[in-house]
């Protein structure tokens, strides 16, 4: 008789997001497990800063007190800055698909190095 293999228990799992310092939340790139991302236009944006205050991250990418985007590393994609903004500055795409064309851009242009 073939036995199941026997599942871990939790106090056999690796510890996971602890808080070891002071600040440690920079290291954690909760961008990686976002679903949709926010695409910003510059040409749209009325430098309101309501994103800056909305975003529960502060993913909202400052250069001389202007929004110039979105930090992508910490970013969650929850869709709040977009839904605040009241110029329509901020578009949210999937990221699945934006990856997939991102992988196929660079796959080209791999190709034509190559050739
Ligand atoms: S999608 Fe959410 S986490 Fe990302 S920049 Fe907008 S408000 Fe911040
Ligand atoms: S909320 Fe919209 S208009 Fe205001 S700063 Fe952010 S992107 Fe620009």
């Amino acid at each position: 008789m073939i036995m199941a293999e026997k599942k871990k228990g939790w106090k056999d799992l690796p510890i996971g997001g602890a808080i070891t310092e002071a600040g440690n939340s920079k290291k954690y790139n909760t961008g990686d497990w976002r679903v949709q991302r926010p695409l910003f236009d510059a040409e749209k944006c009325s430098q309101c800063m309501l994103c800056v205050i909305f975003c529960p991250d502060a993913s909202i990418d400052l250069e001389e007190g202007k929004v110039v985007g979105m930090n992508l590393e910490h970013c969650k994609g929850c869709g709040i800055c977009a839904a605040e903004c009241p110029k329509d500055a901020i578009e949210m795409k999937n990221e699945g698909e934006l990856k997939a064309k991102e992988r196929q851009k660079s796959k080209a242009k791999g190709k034509a190095r190559v050739g």
